[in-house]
């Protein structure tokens, strides 16, 4: 076998390409050609070589039942997550459909890396259950192997604003008790010598990171499901999704329809991965996602890879699997291929790989580990995957149809998401709601203008994939699927410098910039594709100015506009929309002599975080109470007035809270986002959820929640003989912890008093 380099160079040379040269646009690139026939894939298992390769053919694997509790759709990560969570959580007569076998769509062919740093707590958490499911609970369940191994993971920084984003995730970690360490260049080469460190600020290392295997991941999991009364049945597509209205006129799930009978279920999920669009469509359900292709080459043995970790180097794109002794190599690009027309006769089938597409990455995997350019590649794969418009999967009940739900759209993260979404989703069809605050990841996100909106999934879609591995700060905003929704000011803001952000589709003021207009243009597609890439783009430029976890370029101007939101006397402005732009204009005419001037939600957000007013899914969450969160006072819990949740809350009051929400200042001038662990006495007792720079009292202010280590009640004898410090990217800052808000305590000003 040739070494890598020269393979892919003889390859692009020799083999004859699967799509035309592009042109302009994007149909050119996609794919029309439909799947390759199976090919053999770097596993030892696969469930396919267990089963009888003629069964597709004889019908299901059971018979049907006439009805179920649940009717899970799709047999890959999610599908089977999903049912062992719902048997766990006691349904009984849930059911599987599987159109083919188990793992044949997507998860057959993953990479399986599970990394447990994300810079989001709750996905972190998810990340976590999941890792306890296919290392602990399915081998003690089932007796099996789910063929996880805890090889570690790598992340590689090539700048100093990468590192410092390592280091945000190295404290959050400490909060949930994931080990990791930032490691020098001279460290992380103790730890790979087969690594080039010379171009390296440094590593972050997580020992317990590792790699999951889908087959053995899959058959523990439906082994571990049907011990609890659920059933799998393979080779049996759904055609069909019954729907009745109800006598409110609600349309409600009926039955799932295949080739094979009826199945009468109240409740159905779609985990049909890039199919679920199509089974979607069956019941009316707009779900927003593209499939592309997304792929890896496994290359041939290399000595001294043995019990390496798996490495991720975000700044060069790639990521390299550890395979036994071998290496995967995968990345992501800036012109992934579409696959437009999703073929529903794809079962362990595989694309061939478009190595004008793929190159791309062999630079950067060289450059990482110089051995690879004298390694041969054994196999390559190149699979389909569901990619949305925001790089969050969707889930939850479809807005369109009760009963019907949504767990699909995993944006080649299905698999280390797998368990804890799983679990997700089984208590939202049980308990009404999930367990965590899943309100990214919720369908009904998307405003239902978007959610059947071709060209905003596309563009969105394709920018989140290229932007996959991109340093995540704190103000970025997409460049892709712009100005879908704009209201009757935002000619007028945008003459007077509004740098908007996009909300749910909406262009909102962010912040104004004194120097001119930045509008944003139409999506560019970053020049791929033939795409023009915008050239002086001063949006583009106004947010790369931004790209840091310092204070940003524009602190001076992120001033207060008086708006009740933020603790002053204020009003805010309901008018009918032909009115909006003659009374903005009429109160910036009259304004102009106090001084008034624009002000974008920036500064909602660091005025109200100093008058300590909560936010909705920062400081306040579905998974917080009232009580934890300092707000008592919006209860009638003084009253007798029943009220939902009075019981729940009466119990935590008697029993006294376990976490309990406080503010904090930071007498040290430093910048904090949120994520920040907090500590107490030497102990991490909570994480930030929200942060900003506090301009009146000049000091950056923090909000999270604290617990008692020791397990007992946080009383305010405990808050206030604590000594408080937060850990910002490693290092701690000394803070004061306030039970009240530092600004305006005693909430004169929205009554007049100044
Ligand atoms: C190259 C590659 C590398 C990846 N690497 C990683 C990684 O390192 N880590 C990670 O976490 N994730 C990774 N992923 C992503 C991960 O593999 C996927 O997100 C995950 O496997 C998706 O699982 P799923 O259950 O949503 O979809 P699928 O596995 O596609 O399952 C959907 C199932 O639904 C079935 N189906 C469709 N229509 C019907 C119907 N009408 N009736 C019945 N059944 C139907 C299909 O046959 C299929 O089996 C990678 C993906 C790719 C392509």
């Amino acid at each position: 076998m040739a070494s890598l380099s020269r393979a892919l160079r003889g390859v692009a040379a020799t083999r004859p390409r699967q799509s035309p040269a592009p042109a302009r646009g994007l149909r050119p690139l996609a794919s029309g050609a439909g799947p390759t026939s199976e090919k053999s894939v770097p596993y030892q298992r696969t469930l396919k070589e267990a089963q009888d390769a003629s069964a597709a053919a004889r019908g299901p694997s059971r018979p049907l039942p006439s009805t179920a509790s649940v009717v899970v759709i799709g047999g890959g990560s999610l599908g089977c997550q999903t049912l062992y969570h719902l048997a766990k959580l006691g349904v009984s007569g849930a059911v599987l459909l599987e159109r083919e076998r188990l793992t044949s769509g997507t998860t057959w062919h993953t990479a399986g890396l599970l990394w447990q740093l994300r810079p989001s707590d709750v996905e972190v958490e998810l990340l976590a259950h999941t890792r306890r499911v296919v290392s602990r609970d399915l081998e003690e369940e089932t007796g099996l192997h789910t063929g996880w191994i805890q090889n570690g993971g790598l992340f590689i920084a090539s700048s100093r604003q990468r590192l410092d984003e390592y280091k945000r995730l190295m404290s959050l970690g400490k909060v949930y008790g994931i080990e990791s360490h930032v490691l020098s260049p001279g460290e992380t080469k103790a730890l790979y010598p087969l690594m080039n460190v010379e171009d390296l600020y440094g590593t972050l290392y997580v020992p317990h990171d590792g790699t999951m295997d889908p087959a053995g991941t899959c058959t523990s999991l439906v082994r571990a499901a049907t011990a609890r009364g659920a059933q799998v049945i393979e080779n049996c597509p759904v055609t069909g999704i019954r729907v009745r209205t109800d006598d409110f006129g609600v349309r409600r799930v009926a039955a799932v329809e295949t080739e094979f009978g009826c199945i009468r279920t109240p409740c159905v999920v779609n985990c049909a991965g890039v199919w679920a669009g199509a089974v979607g469509r069956m019941a009316g359900v707009k779900v927003p996602l593209v499939a592309m292709h997304h792929s890896y080459v496994v290359t041939e043995r290399i000595e001294g890879i043995q019990n390496m970790p798996n490495v991720r180097d975000h700044d060069a794109s790639v990521y390299l699997r550890l395979q036994g002794d071998a290496l995967s190599v995968g990345g992501y690009e800036t012109n992934p291929i579409f696959w437009e027309e999703v073929s529903d006769k794809f079962a362990f089938g595989l694309f061939d790989l478009d190595w004008d597409v793929f190159t791309q990455h062999i630079e950067g995997a060289i450059n990482r580990v110089p051995v690879l350019e004298k390694t041969g590649i054994k196999s390559t794969v190149c699979g389909p995957e569901s990619f949305t418009p925001d790089h969050k999967p969707l889930m939850g009940e479809a807005p369109e149809l009760r009963g019907f739900f949504l767990g699909c759209g995993f944006n080649s993260a299905g698999m280390m998401l797998g368990g804890g979404c799983g679990q997700q989703l089984a208590s939202w069809i049980v308990h009404g709601r999930p367990e965590k605050d899943m309100h990214s990841y919720d369908i009904r996100r998307f405003h239902h203008s978007l959610t059947g909106h071709g060209r905003w999934i596309r563009e969105r879609s394709h920018e989140a994939y290229a932007k996959n591995y991109s340093v995540v700060f704190p103000h970025d905003e997409p460049l892709a699927g712009r100005n879908m929704r704009t209201d009757p000011l935002h000619e007028e803001l945008l003459a007077r410098g509004c740098v908007f952000q996009e909300r749910h589709g909406w262009e909102r003021p962010g912040w104004f910039n004194a120097q001119g207009t930045a509008p944003v243009l139409p999506y560019d597609y970053y020049g791929a594709y033939g795409h023009r890439a915008h050239e002086d783009y001063t949006y583009g430029r106004l947010l790369g100015q931004e790209y840091t976890f310092s204070f940003p370029p524009h602190h001076d101007v992120v001033r207060a506009v008086r708006l009740s939101f933020v603790g002053e006397l204020g009003w805010e402005l309901h008018t009918p929309r032909p009115s909006c732009l003659p009374v903005y204009q009429a109160l910036m005419t009259v304004g102009a002599k106090h001084g008034l001037v624009n002000a974008g939600y920036r500064a909602i957000d660091s005025l109200s975080i100093e008058k300590g007013y909560r936010h909705w899914h920062a400081d306040l969450r579905a998974d917080d109470s009232p009580l934890e969160a300092g707000l008592a006072f919006t209860c009638k819990l003084k009253s007798s007035i029943p009220f939902l949740g009075r019981e729940a809350l009466e119990k935590q009051q008697a029993e006294g809270l376990r976490r309990r929400l406080l503010g904090f200042t930071v007498d040290e001038k430093v910048p904090m986002f949120g994520l920040e662990a907090i500590w107490r006495n030497g102990q991490v007792v909570g994480h930030v959820r929200r942060a900003d720079f506090g301009f009146t009292i000049n000091k950056t202010l923090a909000y999270g929640y604290i617990r008692d280590p020791s397990g007992g009640p946080v009383s305010l004898d405990f808050v206030k003989s604590g000594d408080y410090a937060l850990e910002r990217m490693g290092v701690t800052y000394a803070a004061q912890a306030h039970l009240k808000s530092p600004f305006d305590p005693d909430n004169k000003r929205v009554k007049g008093i100044y």
